[in-house]
């Protein structure tokens, strides 16, 4: 799955490529890409035609078009999913979904999708503390990278609750935008085990680990935000397209970085946390 960083790439090439355009023709090659928007296809293509693009925005791992009726265009991206800005005469994607070609008569927006588990739908934007967002995500919370994230109020958050410290970073109506990568690499600079509970966290630690996710993530959009000036707007949510320097995810059997001992591998909710055995001590049962 994209994160944050990777899907903010996506969006700052659609604000720069298709904001301010209107849209006048939508094809739907296959049914199953706009499987999330309940009226069907022709709702979907009758309600985006003769509107304008306003802003392309996100929150968390979350991307959508503003448009100019008050609705969203939410694009799942899925395992696979990308949005790509083409010339009307480049020859079709094999995994095309959905075409969008606009009234200036300039490059197309394509969404293309492979495995088909992306996705659009239309929503309608609600305000949600002081935060215009499609109704349907209107739950998720902040994200660090948010001007208006607000870390004290995230961090009181985060202690009220009781479970594990990795299962609340993942957790999006808590804070966004976190999935398993960037939640191992803000622990290990936090020296905190994912299984912490969130209940005994001290206040600095919780910002430490929230300002840490935040970090990392700014680090990955710069090493990825030179990629995507050309027209060609691109997402590859199986290997990503950032040169990520990773101190534990994925780092199973190597030396961390700090200390030198061999980072270990833990399952986790049918995936795994990478940690070290050192830095990152298992909490005790209490
Ligand atoms: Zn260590």
């Amino acid at each position: 799955m994209p994160e944050l960083p990777e899907v903010e790439v996506v969006r700052a090439g659609l604000e720069t490529h298709v904001s301010g355009r209107t849209i006048t023709e939508v094809e739907v090659l296959h049914a199953r890409a706009i499987r999330r928007h309940e009226l069907g296809a022709e709702d979907f293509t009758g309600r985006l035609s003769g509107t304008k693009i306003t802003a392309a925005r996100r929150r968390g791992k979350y991307l959508w078009l503003e448009l100019s009726d008050g609705q969203a265009m939410l694009a799942h991206l899925g395992m696979s999913g990308q949005m790509l800005v083409q010339p009307q005469d480049a020859p079709d994607e094999k995994h095309l979904r959905v075409r969008f070609r606009f009234a200036d008569d300039g490059p197309e927006l394509r969404f293309v999708d492979q495995r088909t588990f992306g996705g659009l739908a239309l929503a309608e934007l609600t305000e949600v503390d002081g935060t215009a967002l499609p109704s349907t995500i209107a739950h998720i919370a902040r994200d660090p990278m948010d001007p208006r994230f607000d870390l004290d109020q995230a961090v009181r958050a985060l202690r009220s609750r009781r479970t594990e410290i990795k299962r609340a970073l993942l957790d999006q109506t808590l804070v966004s935008g976190i999935g398993n990568i960037y939640a191992d690499e803000a622990l290990w600079r936090s020296k905190l085990h994912w299984a912490r509970p969130t209940d005994r966290l001290t206040a600095a630690q919780g910002r430490a680990v929230l300002t840490a996710a935040s970090e990392v993530m700014a680090a990955a959009l710069v090493a990825g935000g030179t990629s995507f000036d050309a027209l060609y707007v691109n997402i590859n949510g199986q290997s990503g397209y950032f040169d990520r320097s990773l101190d534990a995810y994925g780092q199973e059997g190597l030396p961390c970085g700090r200390c030198g001992t061999a980072i270990r591998r833990d399952p986790f909710m049918n995936r795994s946390s990478f940690s070290c055995p050192r830095c990152q001590p298992r909490p005790r049962v209490r």
